[in-house]
């Protein structure tokens, strides 16, 4: 029998994907770790499971609790499957900025949703500030226990990561790996794969990819938590602070990735391979050819397919959005075909 328990059962033990094209044009084996298929439709969901698994370990869940946590959604949306599933309800506190379809998803999961304005980490009404002080009232008023996940300074995140995801990487290349790379939202995906990796081969090179705007490229280059002049349109990463989770991570070759550069690489996987990704997987795969051109052909480099494009339709693959942002666009969308059938129709 092929049974798994139920959805959490199904979380994580993602396939490990050849990017044909992207191999042929490095000259390098590139894998993609389809995370876009966990449950929850994103990579968010093992961080979910895990931060979840281990609240209940320590006594701090139990039916009817309530958990809360600030996100860009996708994290959101992992803990209200994974809290559906166990019996717990979700307080979500995300930046109005994030994409729609990461709104609807969370109310219709039935998550309760609060948005509140993009603003930077240092506003007290940042989003995570927000919805650490609602987690505290909360459990001032509330009979059931309350959960604050908090995915940035919760070290269950990187520990999940340390024991599924890194060891599936490992697994399925059977040790055959030269270099994994991705981005960093809380960190925990590239501190838990970083530490698993190392630990079953120094040789592995781990590699940043930084979306433009934020600290993570000088943090990991020079020491300096300096943010990077421009921005990108990807969700979920970026990091101007050393969380917890980011304390762990090993990093050798620190990328910075502009959107300029990753959106035609997403574009061309999109037209032949047939995966739609979203931003963060985009930053990921321009990360990952960087990478492979830094250690020569020949090698095996991993990457994170983190969601999927689906959940950016009204805007990185929205013409409109990006043209209004002079971004580079795919040529489907760009000119769509517009057939005049009149002639076939009886
Ligand atoms: N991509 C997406 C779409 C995400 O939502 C996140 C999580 N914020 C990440 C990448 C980054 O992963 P991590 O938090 O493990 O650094």
């Amino acid at each position: 029998m092929d049974i798994r328990d139920g959805l959490i059962g199904s979380i994580g033990n993602t396939p490990l994907l050849k990017l044909e094209r992207l191999s042929q044009q490095t000259g390098c084996n590139i894998l993609g770790k389809a995370e876009f298929l966990n449950p929850g439709g994103s990579v968010k969901d093992r961080t979910a499971q895990y931060i979840v698994e281990d609240a209940e370990r320590k006594g701090l869940l139990e039916p009817g609790g309530i958990i809360v946590e600030g996100t860009a959604g996708n994290t959101g949306i992992g803990l209200t499957v994974v809290g559906n599933a166990r019996g717990y309800r979700t307080v979500i506190v995300m930046p109005d900025s994030q994409s729609q379809e990461k709104k609807d998803a969370l109310r219709l999961l039935g998550a309760e949703l609060i948005l509140v304005p993009a603003v930077p980490y240092s506003d007290p009404n940042q989003y995570q500030h927000v919805a650490q002080r609602l987690a505290e009232k909360l459990r001032r008023e509330s009979a059931a226990p309350v959960l604050y996940a908090d995915q940035w300074d919760n070290t269950a995140n990187r520990e999940g990561h340390l024991a599924n995801t890194g060891k599936e990487i490992w697994t399925q290349t059977q040790g055959e790996v030269d270099g994994f790379i991705c981005a960093i939202g809380t960190g925990g995906t590239i501190s838990g794969v970083s530490e698993y990796l190392k630990s079953k081969s120094k040789n592995v090179t781990i590699g940043l990819a930084d979306p433009l705007g934020t600290c993570m490229y000088h943090y990991f280059r020079d020491g300096m938590l300096k943010a990077t002049d421009g921005d990108s349109i990807s969700e979920g990463i970026g990091q101007g602070r050393v969380t917890d989770n980011v304390a762990g991570a090993v990093v050798d070759e620190p990328f910075l990735i502009t959107d300029e550069e990753a959106l035609p690489v997403l574009f061309e996987v999109l037209e032949h391979e047939g995966l739609c990704l979203g931003g963060s997987s985009a930053i990921n795969l321009a990360g990952a050819v960087r990478l492979a051109k830094r250690l020569g052909p020949g090698k095996t480099i991993v990457t994170i397919l983190c969601d999927s494009g689906f959940r950016y339709a009204s805007k990185l693959w929205n013409p409109n959005y990006l043209a209004q942002r002079q971004l580079p666009m795919p040529s489907w969308l760009e000119k769509p075909v517009s057939r005049d059938i009149s002639d076939v129709l009886k």
